[in-house]
């Protein structure tokens, strides 16, 4: 089978299965777990900040980060396409009771300064009180620049708004850019970071942030269910995947080179990307039944939102499925 569904589909390596069998652990609630300890203070640091916290994933750590950084009744302004507002099932507002201030993301994937601006609101009974920026690198692939980010964490720091990066893909804008993860995570009060996409663990996520800020989220982490046990099973492949998958991201972003330029040879496509490890195709909107079944005959899963698809490469394509994956698709568009 060739998934390119979403890097989320990688099953851990047998080095990775064996680092977790190995891992020393403790009970994390109690802090004891060394292995915890251990990731959450390695990430931390090449994130350029005092501390870590592991979650199961990262929509909790997303939802954490809101809850530790807002109170009942602050707003969090955040992308239309963000995830932390679109793809969390409302977490911040319906657990947290934060109110999303949402706003059309700019074609680079950042927010329109003018629009945070506006969206801000004044200190009267009127409003929410506007507290946090959210801000998502890379989203839906894409590598927000780093001097636009810096525009709008300035912009908010000077307003007296603390900010949020949703990281999950953090490292595949690092390799991107050929930058320190540090670098990428500049300017935040705090970072998410998804261990479960491309960097191949099979859960796990790490929110890091000030000592106090990740102290204070001990508290919301726990209330969410988050406070896990022997969790250093886990962690150890997080460890590993910081040693052996980081620096791999740069195949999967070739991998994605590949798909997106065989695609573009395929007339009744347009190809979008491709952005880090993904490429997006437009397509006739009455051929993605059949195609997605097609492709399915042959081995091949895709993930249709109609008539978009959103074709993701990861640890688990080689550059031969991908050939396999182009081949597939010019097969299909001769006859249809
Ligand atoms: C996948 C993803 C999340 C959520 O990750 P889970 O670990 O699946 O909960 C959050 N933000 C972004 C940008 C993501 O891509």
């Amino acid at each position: 089978m060739i998934d390119l569904r979403s890097d989320t589909v990688t099953r851990p390596t047998a080095a990775m299965r064996a680092a977790m069998a190995a891992a020393e652990v403790g009970d994390d609630v109690f802090g004891d777990d060394p292995t915890v300890n251990r990731l959450q203070a390695v990430l931390a640091e090449r994130l350029g900040f005092e501390a870590g916290l592991f979650l199961p994933t990262a929509t909790q750590s997303n939802l954490t980060a809101l809850m530790t950084h807002c109170q009942r009744g602050d707003e969090y302004i955040a992308g239309q396409n963000a995830h932390c507002y679109k793809y969390e099932a409302g977490g911040g507002a319906v657990l947290g009771s934060i109110q999303p201030q949402p706003i059309d993301n700019a074609p680079d994937g950042s927010l329109p300064l003018d629009k945070v601006a506006a969206a801000i609101k004044l200190d009267d009974p009127h409003y929410a009180r506007t507290r946090l920026l959210c801000l998502e690198n890379t989203i839906g692939g894409k590598i927000v620049p780093l001097p636009v980010i810096k525009r709008l964490t300035d912009y908010a720091r000077s307003k007296g708004l603390v900010t949020h990066l949703d990281g999950a893909r953090l490292f595949n804008a690092a390799v991107g850019l050929g930058v320190a993860p540090r670098e990428v995570a500049a300017g935040f009060d705090s970072v998410t970071i998804c261990l479960s996409k491309g960097l191949g663990c099979p859960v796990g996520a790490v929110l890091a942030g000030g000592k106090d800020f990740i102290a204070r989220a001990k508290r919301p982490r726990k209330m969410l269910g988050g406070g896990m046990r022997q969790a250093g099973v886990l962690a150890a492949a997080g460890l590993y995947a910081l040693d052996h998958h980081v620096e791999r991201l740069a195949e999967d972003h070739a991998k994605a080179q590949r798909l997106a330029a065989g695609l573009r040879e395929i007339d009744a496509l347009k190809v979008d990307g491709p952005h880090t490890n993904m490429v997006f195709v437009d397509l006739p909107a009455d051929r993605v039944t059949a195609l997605s079944a097609f492709m399915a005959e042959q081995g091949i899963q895709i993930l249709g939102y109609q008539p978009r698809l959103r074709l993701v490469t990861h640890l688990d394509v080689s550059m031969a499925a991908i050939e396999r994956a182009i081949a597939a698709f010019k097969q299909f568009f001769a006859r249809h």
